[in-house]
């Protein structure tokens, strides 16, 4: 971790009478051509698109000045010397090899609100990662509520950045959800802490290779000023704070779910703990939280609630608001949400589950399972995820359109598991699923809906899927 380059944040960039392009007609596009508009700036905005959403949508624009370009966002308008780029465009798009060799910079959505916080604006405390993040913000963002602060979880979640940022509400500190693409665009976001959860392949088609999907996540660690957060069993996150340049005083801290060292947070006989953010580390504990005050109380969802810890203490946050936080956490639906018991047997909805990733913590959370995978592999192979996951499995029930990956990984790795293979992508299918599962499971186990897949194959996303399991399990109740 070098530190010593003090990284004062960036100067106010003046956008009166600069040719701005925004990139993407969508949920940051049109926010973000406004705001620059209203800055002064010359705006054109320019998408591959050119249906009547995207026609009504720049209509709007129109009327207020901003020209719109539909059905070419290929070619770089002349004479542009910026552009505000929507997060998930990709860096190979000619767009941005004709601003590489015009020299013009990018910037996505986070960026740009960056530049545009108040002399006065709040910090911000942000989280990135393969999994975990949208819990990981929420849990933060309830921790740091009970310390009686005005706060909001912003980013990839909900509230976008520019709107937290421009928006009338004032706040004394931001819980900012990342994703690998908004860090990116993001060059010169300079946080108060950040944590990396873990990190694992994914969106590599998107970032070209794993090391650029890891440095881009690193990135969230750059001019950190208190604390750069990991996760001790990843050592990947360890790897990229060594990495990070940040300011003068800034700690690496651990979390882990064991016994924690000093400058780390940990768990001790069923309580979280820290010794980071405590006098004389070396000899001292704080005691946070109970493990049973974190809901559901799989092993990665105590990691999170650490991760969330060790920001909030970075911020100074009292002990007693992390265990109140905590308590007072609501997860988000399908993250591995309880939907009912019957005959002794409960089935739960991890359908946010959509990478083995994910997955893999899912099935680690439960002793016996009859689990419900498949979907969209996208590109994934599953032979880590079986392998390590063998020995919790009563029994298996494919679905969806990739679901021989899986089953050929099983045969690999866990050829006594029983598999239903079920030939159908219809949304009837779900029903059948759960059917087939309640047939094999016995008291005792856990119906796991963690498909490891994208949803797109059979669902509109992984929330009708996971809506799908529940209306299932409710018509085998009935
Ligand atoms: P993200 O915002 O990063 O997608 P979420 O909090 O929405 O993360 O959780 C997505 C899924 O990832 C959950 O349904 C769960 O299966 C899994 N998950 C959550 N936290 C972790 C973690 N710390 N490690 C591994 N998997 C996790």
């Amino acid at each position: 971790m070098g530190s010593g380059k003090v990284t004062t944040g960036s100067a106010p960039f003046d956008f009166q009478g600069k040719h701005v392009t925004v990139a993407g007609l969508g949920v940051s596009g049109i926010p973000a051509a406004e705001a620059l508009h209203a800055r002064g700036a010359i705006v054109t905005v320019v998408d591959d698109g050119d249906d009547a959403r995207a026609r009504e949508q720049a209509e709007g624009l129109r009327a207020l000045g901003i020209t719109v370009r539909l059905g070419d966002g290929a070619t770089l308008p002349e004479g542009t010397e910026l552009i505000v780029t929507a997060p998930g465009w990709a860096p190979g798009k000619p767009l941005f090899q004709a601003a590489g060799q015009a020299g013009v910079p990018v910037w996505g959505d986070v960026e740009l609100a960056w530049r545009l916080r108040g002399p006065d604006a709040a910090p911000w405390l942000a989280v990135t990662g393969t999994n975990g993040k949208t819990t990981t913000v929420q849990m933060l963002a309830a921790i740091l509520k009970a310390a009686g602060l005005r706060t909001a979880a912003v980013g990839n979640i909900g509230v976008s950045l520019l709107d937290a940022v421009l928006g009338e509400e004032t706040y004394d500190v931001l819980a900012v959800e990342l994703s690998s693409y908004q860090l990116h665009w993001a060059p010169s976001l300079r946080a108060h802490s950040a944590a990396v959860l873990n990190l694992a392949p994914d969106h590599l088609d998107w970032h070209g290779s794993m090391a650029a999907y890891a440095a881009d996540k690193g990135r969230v660690y750059e001019g950190n000023q208190v604390a750069c957060v990991y996760n001790v069993v990843d050592r990947a996150t360890e790897d990229l704070v060594r990495e990070a340049d940040v300011e003068e005083g800034c700690r690496a801290v651990g979390f882990t779910l064991g016994t924690p060292g000093p400058s780390q947070l940990g768990v001790v006989d069923g309580i979280l703990v820290d010794r980071a953010f405590v006098e004389n580390r070396q000899k001292n504990a704080q005691e946070l939280a109970e493990v049973s005050d974190v809901r559901p109380p799989a092993p990665h969802n105590i990691a999170n609630a650490l991760a969330a810890a060790a920001l909030a203490r970075a911020f100074g946050v009292p002990a007693q608001a992390v265990r109140d936080g905590l308590r007072a956490f609501r997860p988000d639906a399908h993250r591995i949400e309880h939907v009912a018991d019957i005959d002794g047997v409960a089935y739960v909805d991890d359908s946010k589950a959509t990478n083995t990733h994910a997955a893999q913590a899912s099935l680690a959370a439960y002793e016996s399972i009859v689990w419900i995978a498949g979907g969209l592999a996208k590109g994934a192979t599953f032979d880590e995820l079986v392998a390590a996951s063998a020995k919790h499995l009563r029994a298996v029930v494919l679905i969806g359109a990739d679901r021989a990956l899986i089953r050929e990984a099983l045969a690999r790795h866990a050829p006594e598991v029983p598999v239903v293979d079920l030939d159908r992508t219809d949304t009837g299918a779900m029903l059948q699923a759960v059917t087939e599962a309640k047939r094999l499971a016995v008291a005792g186990d856990t119906v796991l809906l963690a498909p490891a897949c994208a949803s797109m194959d059979m669902f509109t996303n992984y929330n009708q899927r996971g809506d799908a399991f529940a209306t299932a399990v409710g018509e085998l109740r009935a």
